[in-house]
């Protein structure tokens, strides 16, 4: 079966003690309330051994916002697979948009990624996404279908156990616009039919596909509902133990 998620994209956010403050905040906010669903936080590189060590009694899980393709050696400034590995991080986001726009993170890269990060038993967040552009010209579903096609429908079937799709629509990342929770159900949807087509439909069944962009309180539960929405990568919203809290509990 598939698993319920929500996920805390911190991005470049959140010093030593911001992280720790927010870790002790979200520990003793979820321990009042019932969860039904993954909780995922992703600092920053530099604090993912501090976050692995705060939460080793709660529920909350930690993830990398990237990791490099290699395994190691000349690539000044990158972390790798095993290294996440070796301070107890257990899952990536890869494919981020920001990633994408930023770091000319292409599919090429993003596949080596995806390779080195199964290599190393990690589990991934992998997004993807169209642009504005992309939705007003009617060619959102053809975007999304390359994305995939180019990058993890390539995998076999058993990679599918550590995998988690994120579609997040790039024009409503971090720009207040959300996708109406028909619009999320609709891409979902069709993603979830390429994996039919692909693998068949029990591996189709258990993979779980978050929606990310501009998810809030006052919005979750609604775009949750949806039957192929398994819940939300959050930017803005996860910065707050409150907000991220009440994101958590609509499920
Ligand atoms: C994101 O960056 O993955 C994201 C969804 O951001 P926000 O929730 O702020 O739109």
């Amino acid at each position: 079966m598939r698993n319920n998620i929500v996920a805390g994209n911190w991005k470049m956010n959140n010093d030593a003690t911001q992280t720790t403050e927010l870790i002790n905040d979200l520990n003793k906010a979820l321990e009042e309330v019932s969860i039904n669903c993954r909780v995922l936080i992703s600092p920053t590189s530099i604090n993912l051994t501090s976050a692995v060590a705060l939460t080793e009694d709660s529920v909350i899980e930690v993830a990398a916002q990237n990791m490099h393709q290699a395994k190691n050696g000349a690539f000044t400034g990158e972390i790798s697979a095993a290294m996440l590995n070796d301070v107890g991080v257990k899952s990536v986001i890869l494919g981020h948009s920001e990633r994408r726009t930023y770091f000319g993170e292409n599919d090429q890269i993003l596949t080596e990624k995806v390779a080195s990060a199964l290599e190393n038993n990690l589990e991934i967040i992998f997004c993807f996404g169209e642009l504005l552009q992309d939705r007003k010209s009617g060619n959102h579903f053809k975007v999304v279908e390359s994305q995939l096609k180019n990058t993890v429908l390539s995998l076999n079937a058993a990679s599918w156990e550590h995998i988690v799709l994120a579609y997040e629509p790039v024009w409503a990342i971090g720009t207040g616009e959300t996708a109406s929770p028909e619009q999320a159900q609709e891409m979902h949807a069709y993603i979830r039919s390429l994996l039919v087509s692909t693998y068949g439909i029990s591996v189709a069944e258990n993979v779980s596909i978050l929606y990310g962009g501009s998810v809030k309180p006052t919005n979750a539960k609604e775009i949750f509902s949806k039957e192929d929405v398994d819940g939300g990568l959050i930017g803005g919203a996860s910065l707050k133990a409150t907000d991220f809290t009440g994101i958590i509990t609509a499920f």
